[in-house]
């Protein structure tokens, strides 16, 4: 009888999302018309910009005629695109190499996929609270997973610990869900550390848009030693609105080996392999991006949540509860108040102001306590959940 992987019968309920769904299913069943004031989406709400759509237009008059007609595109990535994201890498003074950039489907695809490149006896550690796909994806491979408990005594930005071995580490900064952010002396610590213990770095930089703090590393990559230990891993999901139109980059230095494999070609090897590239249209639409008048489109969008996320810290502020993120990252993430548990907050928010937010405790044991908003709203439901908090915690 074939034997399927039994690593899934491993693998913990995600509940988070699905809890939510029900809590919210019942409480919409028993107050019908109520409107819900919805904080807890990580997808985002604003459609894509100009630039980009009429670029996918443009792409797909291309595919009707012989002349400009595409058929299967390079598995790393379509020249085009790689130069357009290497050139955007180099105007923020890092320089790398077109073919270190590979284009993806998405952060999700490529965080799940680029296990591949490392033996299933490696470890892996993430810092939590985390993303969920980070512990799952690794649970599937069967691998031991070493969590690193971070809370607000380190920012959420905990150091690499010294009697910890972990040969693949994760790190997300600007993170979901705390949005802290590694600042350059914390994230060179990583650096040093995965240099000097031969791990690898997995640099999630789906948030990287956000950060407005000048002096905070965008990229690993502007760090120095970051070539030999790190993989970066990049979104247009949240930079550009493309969540449902589906594309993303990845860079993989060529200085970056281990036991004499060079992971470039590692990864060369596995895309030709495993995909077909990405399609001619959805490249077309994500270089739009990187014009200049892309570049302003985009922003006037992240300004639109960044505004949102000021109007929900200015009633953390007036009610008087911690919270971390919000400045650099469209994540807000709060103190339970009166030492009410995560879902108890959750409960609590839904029934009497009608706000859905997310229980920390769904992104590791450490988050219980605390509570994620979104600023990827609308504005409406954001003013009025802002001044419905308000009312209630000032109470
Ligand atoms: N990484 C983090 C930290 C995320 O929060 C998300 C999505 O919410 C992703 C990756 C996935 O991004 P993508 O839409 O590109 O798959």
């Amino acid at each position: 009888m074939t034997t399927p992987n039994m690593h899934y019968a491993d693998l913990k309920d995600s509940y988070l999302f699905f809890n939510i769904a029900q809590k919210v299913k019942a409480y919409s069943g028993a107050h019908p018309g109520t409107r819900l004031l919805r904080l807890g989406i990580g997808d985002v709400t604003l459609p894509l910009c100009g630039a980009v759509i009429k670029a996918l237009h443009e792409a797909v008059d291309d595919q009707a005629r012989a002349d400009s007609f595409h058929g299967y595109m390079p598995e790393t990535g379509a020249p085009f695109l790689r130069e357009v994201i290497t050139e955007h890498y180099r105007s923020r003074g890092v320089d790398l190499s077109y073919d270190d950039v590979f284009v993806s489907s998405g952060a999700s695809d490529e965080l799940g996929d680029i296990l591949d490149l490392f033996d299933r006896s490696s470890s892996a550690l993430v810092i939590e609270p985390a993303y969920p796909a980070y512990v799952d994806a690794n649970v599937i491979a069967g691998r031991e997973i070493v969590h690193l408990a971070s809370g607000p005594d380190n920012g959420f930005l905990p150091r690499p610990p010294k009697d910890i071995k972990a040969d693949i580490i994760y790190i997300c900064s600007p993170n979901n869900p705390t949005g802290a952010v590694f600042g350059r002396d914390q994230l060179q610590e990583w650096i040093d550390f995965a240099n000097s213990s031969g791990s690898v770095i997995l640099f999630d930089a789906a948030y990287e848009a956000f950060i407005e703090d000048e002096d905070l590393p965008r990229s690993i990559f502007e760090l120095p030693g970051a070539r030999t230990c790190a993989i970066e891993i990049c979104s247009l999901s949240k930079t550009a609105g493309f969540t449902g139109t589906r594309l993303g980059y990845t860079v993989i230095p060529k200085e970056l080996e281990r036991k004499g494999m060079r992971l470039n070609d590692m990864w060369i090897r596995n895309r030709t392999t495993k995909t077909n590239g990405v399609s001619y249209i959805l490249q077309k639409g994500g270089a739009a991006v990187f014009t200049p008048e892309g570049q302003r489109q985009i922003r006037e969008n992240i300004e639109y949540y960044k505004e949102n996320a000021r109007i929900l810290m200015r009633a953390l502020d007036k009610a008087g509860i911690w919270y971390c993120g919000g400045k650099n990252a469209p994540y807000i993430w709060l103190r339970c108040p009166d030492g009410m548990g995560s879902w108890d907050l959750f409960d609590h928010l839904l029934n009497t102001i009608q706000v859905i937010g997310t229980p920390g405790a769904g992104f590791g044991a450490c988050g219980e306590g605390f509570f994620r908003f979104s600023t990827f709203g609308s504005r409406e439901d954001t003013l009025l959940a802002a001044k419905r908090l308000e009312e209630l915690l000032c109470r």
